[in-house]
């Protein structure tokens, strides 16, 4: 069972594609947080072979250290005991409150972190802002290097707005500058995408692929997401099952009041009795589990007879209920942007199987 911990509502940035719900001060109590820790410890995990995954979420996370810093000890001696793996852990950060102290301390705790940055100056600014309206470019920037030296393991995450849409080569380069190695671009799929930027999004990508393709040719290849995932699912014939989001099993959200939830975008501000799916308390709803289940699979019609349906994300009930308000039904934005991100990597890989460029085979033919 994999248990991610929405930390607090709080955030010190108010990012305005944010989906996380209002900056409620509510932060999860002590209580709350050993007790999701011991949920992905218990009955509900089938294989006990397979180490444990606890994320850390919000909100901005980092604002409630001690709480990650227990949760991992509790993590470990729940391990121990149950003659478990280690488990393993992640936090999702907006980088800002990265110091080297902090930085030092996730890395001892042996935790993956992934840094919310949009790129250049330029993209950051426009959408990541603090609370008062400043920009967190620079301090965003301070925390991914501090990061970058001293942790392990560390991840960007880059959102793709309609207006930002043409800087994304720029926050590339920006990105492969600072020397992050695994990079994820997400295109906002709630955002109104007009059919002009889906066109500039298509041209952008392009310059985006060629750095892709430039970084295999120099034998040291970058990992940037969703690239690596849609070849993976040309050469898998479709997104393995298991990689796709088990919705209510195998995976849970709680939010600090112990209301649980399916996946950490639908928390929110956890005000959804649709989507909330039991609570610590009383434990998970297993008919309601089934109830939403059951409505993803029966996916729309038109993805039923798409030759991308195996490659695209029209499966993920989040995306879909953030988007089109149905679990089943991708918005015609998400199968546009979704046709793109496929055309661009299966380009990418296209190129680089025709050389057989050597880090290519190894990474996807070993
Ligand atoms: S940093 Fe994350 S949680 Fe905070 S406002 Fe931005 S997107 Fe939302
Ligand atoms: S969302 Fe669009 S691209 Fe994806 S399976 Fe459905 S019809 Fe095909």
């Amino acid at each position: 069972m994999n248990v991610t911990l929405f930390l607090t509502h709080q955030c010190n940035l108010r990012c305005d594609y944010c989906y996380n719900g209002e900056k409620l001060d509510r932060a999860m109590p002590d209580s709350v947080a050993r007790r999701s820790v011991e949920l992905a410890f218990s009955e509900l995990t089938t294989d006990r072979s397979e180490p444990v995954l606890i994320r850390f979420f919000g909100g901005e996370p980092l604002l409630e250290l001690p709480l990650i810093r227990s949760s991992v000890a509790h993590a470990r001696t729940l391990a121990a005991e149950g003659g478990m793996p280690e488990p393993t852990f992640s936090v999702t950060t907006n980088g800002t409150l990265l110091d080297s102290e902090t930085a030092a301390r996730l890395e001892r705790d042996g935790l993956s972190v992934a840094v919310s940055f949009d790129g250049c100056r330029e993209a950051q600014d426009a959408h990541r802002r603090y609370a008062n309206g400043a920009s967190s470019y620079d301090a965003t920037l301070r925390g991914l290097r501090v990061a970058l030296a001293e942790l392990t393991s560390v991840e960007t995450c880059s959102v793709i707005e309609p207006d930002t849409v043409s800087l994304l080569p720029e926050s590339l380069d920006e990105l492969l500058g600072l020397g992050v190695s695994a990079i994820t671009f997400t295109p906002n799929y709630e955002a109104p995408w007009s059919e002009g930027q889906l066109g500039a999004l298509e041209r952008a990508l392009d310059p985006l692929g060629d750095r892709l393709v430039a970084s295999y040719r120099s034998g040291q290849p970058v990992t940037i997401e969703p690239y690596d995932s849609k070849i993976r699912s040309h050469i898998g014939g479709g997104f393995p099952q298991r990689c796709r989001c088990p919705f209510g099993r195998g995976e849970l959200a709680v939010a600090p009041s112990g209301r649980l939830y399916p996946c950490d975008r639908l928390v929110r501000q956890d005000d959804s009795n649709e989507l909330c799916i039991g609570h610590l308390d009383t434990g998970v709803d297993q008919g309601k589990v089934k109830a939403l289940r059951g409505a993803l699979a029966e996916p729309d019609t038109e993805c039923q007879r798409c030759q991308l349906k195996g490659r695209c994300m029209h499966w993920c009930g989040c995306v879909n209920v953030m988007t089109s308000g149905q679990i089943s039904t991708p918005s015609p934005t998400v199968c546009r942007l979704e046709q793109l991100l496929i055309q661009s990597a299966d380009r990418v890989a296209a190129t680089l199987y025709a050389e057989s460029n050597p880090a290519f085979m190894q990474r996807f033919y070993p």
